[in-house]
């Protein structure tokens, strides 16, 4: 196995919903306030119970392209790494830096708080409209280099809520698999 196929079998595809992952941090997908919100926020609200609410509220908000952590609360997972993507307009207004570094400092947290396995949505893909192929390629190409360089976070789940963005996380990840 190569160096690059060691790493890739650090990471694997599940299509489903995130907030029943038993790992040890699931990613939310939040807005700049932590406060609530629909799509993939949402199911991790309702899942973890009103303490997550309760708080992120103490957090006071949090950057497009950075990240920060709470208990998980009622979730099989006992951490939540809120992290707020951004918003797509267009291609030309620092999107892929953005979301490049929501998965670059989820992961620098989950290291320092040493959780060894994380799991992400498909971050800005739902309301804020990013294309699902080049948040795909982010994605992959981001995290794979991560773990390239911090073997202390051992495993990467990509939960896709559609069959559409798991085959584009499996065609990435495994571009000699029939699709
Ligand atoms: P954003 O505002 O960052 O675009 P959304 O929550 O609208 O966040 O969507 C992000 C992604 O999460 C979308 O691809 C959506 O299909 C997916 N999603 C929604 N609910 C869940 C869930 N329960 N588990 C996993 N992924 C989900």
């Amino acid at each position: 196995m190569t160096g690059v196929d060691k790493t890739k079998a650090r990471i694997s595809v599940y299509q489903g919903d995130i907030t029943k992952m038993g790992v040890d941090a699931i990613v939310n997908a939040a807005n700049p306030s932590l406060l609530g919100g629909g799509g993939v926020d949402g199911a991790i609200h309702s899942a973890a119970g009103p303490e997550l609410l309760a708080e992120c509220r103490l957090l006071h908000g949090c950057a497009v392209g950075e990240a920060k952590i709470t208990a998980g609360y009622r979730l099989p997972a006992p951490f939540v790494i809120h992290t707020v993507g951004p918003i797509w307009r267009g291609g030309q207004h620092d999107e892929a830096a953005k979301l490049a570094a929501c998965y670059t400092n989820s992961l620098l947290l989950a290291e320092q708080f040493k959780l060894r396995s994380v799991a992400f949505p498909a971050i800005s893909t739902g309301v804020y409209g990013y294309p699902r192929p080049q948040a795909a390629r982010i994605a992959v190409d981001t995290v794979l280099a991560f773990l390239a360089a911090h073997p202390s976070v051992n495993k990467v789940y990509f939960v896709a809520f559609d069959a559409e963005t798991a085959r584009l996380y499996r065609q990435l990840l495994e571009p000699e698999q029939p699709v």
